[in-house]
């Protein structure tokens, strides 16, 4: 059974209670983690706080540099045992877990290197005045991840908030959470002070809403769904906390009828298919110029077609989804399309020989999607691609704009021109041009706008987000 980490202790949760972790793949339990409450939280914020007013808080940047570069190697070294941990608590194909663990490396030794490259500012102002603005942590940093990608999301949350100095209190998901542990094992490890972070497991409901209402935390960051991000807005507000909020996605993939098709045919499946669809960034809306329509639409239908689902070990297309609930909310996302006579253009296929047991959904292809159907608008957060034709490019700008969301989006055609006006017109974080990205870059900007959320993570405005400023105005004679 896993435990809490607080102040570099791994300690049982105070009222000794467990979750059972089940394995996606076959509906079984196969481990338990502890069961961290209020009580746990307040013990974890205390020793983040400790750990600003100790050894962690008098560190140079160049030192939290190292070790974080230190837990960077260490994850490499680690990447195969934090691969099966990842592949086994999400059920994702053992390549993608394999990708996840280099990626969560890579947010360490990026933020690492970044550490002491944060420069402040000086400002002319009066005769006899110095002015200087400097980069000062929040203090103590809560982080809730989700379960879709969690080492990496812990990765990409983490390193920039430890990065500025802040010390750091992590929920995971219940969903999944073993590889956030082993990543706090090699953490400690490092040379990570005790307290600079903490690791609270348990339900969103208990340890998520206890940390994000806590009074002793300065800052939060959220990954999640749009519902739960609204009640953590409201929960940091009681104390005027700030917090980073990045939330769901239904991001389109627009084909003008001058694209090479076959350079974007692969890259928009996998965009959508990569984690069996519960990528908040997946391309799950695909655009197609009314021109090319029939013949684009036939290419996506046979890849859909070839598209195989499996458990991890087999290394398919996609795994299971994550849990019995969101099972069943995928599935009736396709029931209630068929039912509603939506044109069903293709389906990949279960491998033989998995458990019936498992949460596993074939990928689906859907198609013309009416314009108002809650397929053209809301998260499936599964493998389902909606289709629509588009007529030009202001049918392609309004119907791209024409959701709640606003996380990313990727254009495909030869036109320069083109490119660049709808890289202007598209409301989304990122655009992607003859290309996608669907999570990839740490160096990359990434946040919404919209009900995708807001507050940028990754690349270097990260470092600006996990802390503040401070202006110094020094009188001389
Ligand atoms: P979720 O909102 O159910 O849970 C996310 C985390 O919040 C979990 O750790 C959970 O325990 C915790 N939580 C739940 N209730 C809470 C509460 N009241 N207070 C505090 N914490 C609470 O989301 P999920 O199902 O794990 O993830 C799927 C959603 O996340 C999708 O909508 C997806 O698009 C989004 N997502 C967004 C991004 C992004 O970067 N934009 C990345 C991954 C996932």
């Amino acid at each position: 059974m896993s435990k809490l980490l607080i102040d570099g202790e791994w300690v049982d949760a105070l009222e000794g209670d467990t979750i059972d972790v089940i394995d996606p793949c076959s509906g079984q339990v196969f481990e338990k983690i502890a069961r961290g409450r209020a009580a746990d939280v307040d013990l974890a914020v205390a020793a983040a706080r400790r750990a600003l007013d100790g050894p962690w808080g008098r560190m140079t940047a160049t030192e939290r540099g190292r070790i974080m570069q230190r837990l960077g190697q260490l994850i490499l070294e680690h990447g195969e045992e934090l691969a099966q941990l990842e592949a086994r608590d999400t059920g994702k194909p053992m390549s993608v877990a394999r990708a996840d663990a280099k990626a969560v490396a890579r947010y360490f030794e990026f933020y690492g290197g970044a550490a002491d490259k944060v420069h402040g500012q000086t400002i002319p102002y009066l005769n006899g005045y110095n002015v200087s603005v400097v980069r000062i942590p929040h203090g103590v940093t809560a982080h809730i991840i989700p379960w879709n990608y969690p080492a990496q999301m812990m990765g990409r949350t983490l390193a920039p908030a430890l990065a500025m100095g802040n010390a750091a209190v992590v929920k995971p998901s219940e969903d999944a959470c073993l590889s956030a542990l082993k990543l706090a094992e090699l953490a400690m490890l490092a040379g990570l002070p005790p307290g600079a972070l903490n690791i609270v497991t348990g339900y969103g409901t208990e340890a998520g809403a206890a940390l994000t209402a806590h009074p002793g935390i300065n800052f939060a960051t959220f990954t999640g769904s749009p519902e739960v991000g609204v009640q953590v807005q409201q929960s940091t507000a009681r104390h005027h906390v700030p917090c980073v909020l990045e939330l769901g996605g239904k991001s389109p993939q627009i084909v003008f009828d001058d694209a090479d098709l076959a350079k974007a045919a692969p890259i928009i499946v996998r965009a959508l298919v990569q984690n069996a669809g519960q990528t908040c960034s997946a391309g799950s809306r695909l655009l197609v110029q009314e021109g090319i329509y029939d013949r684009f639409v036939a290419t996506i239908a046979a890849s859909f077609e070839a598209l195989k689902v499996g458990a991890p070990e087999m290394d398919l297309d996609c795994g299971p989804l994550i849990n019995a609930r969101h099972h069943q909310r995928v599935n009736a996302f396709i029931a209630d399309a068929v039912a509603m006579g939506v044109p069903k253009l293709a389906e990949g296929s279960l491998a033989p020989g998995i458990s019936g047991e498992g949460f596993f959904v074939k990928p689906v292809l859907f198609g013309p999607v009416p314009r108002n159907h809650r397929l053209a608008c809301q998260e499936v957060f599964g493998p389902v691609l909606s289709v629509m034709p588009f007529k030009d490019e202001d049918d392609a700008v309004q119907l791209a704009n024409a959701t709640e969301y606003g996380l990313v989006a990727g254009v495909w055609t030869e036109n320069g021109s083109r490119q660049a006006r709808m890289a202007q017109r598209i409301a989304s974080g990122q655009v992607f041009i003859n290309c996608y990205g669907a999570g990839g870059g740490v160096e990359l900007p990434f946040g919404g706008v919209k009900k995708s959320g807001y507050g940028r993570e990754k690349g270097l405005l990260a470092l600006e987000e996990m802390s503040t400023t401070k202006t110094i105005v020094q009188h001389y004679e």
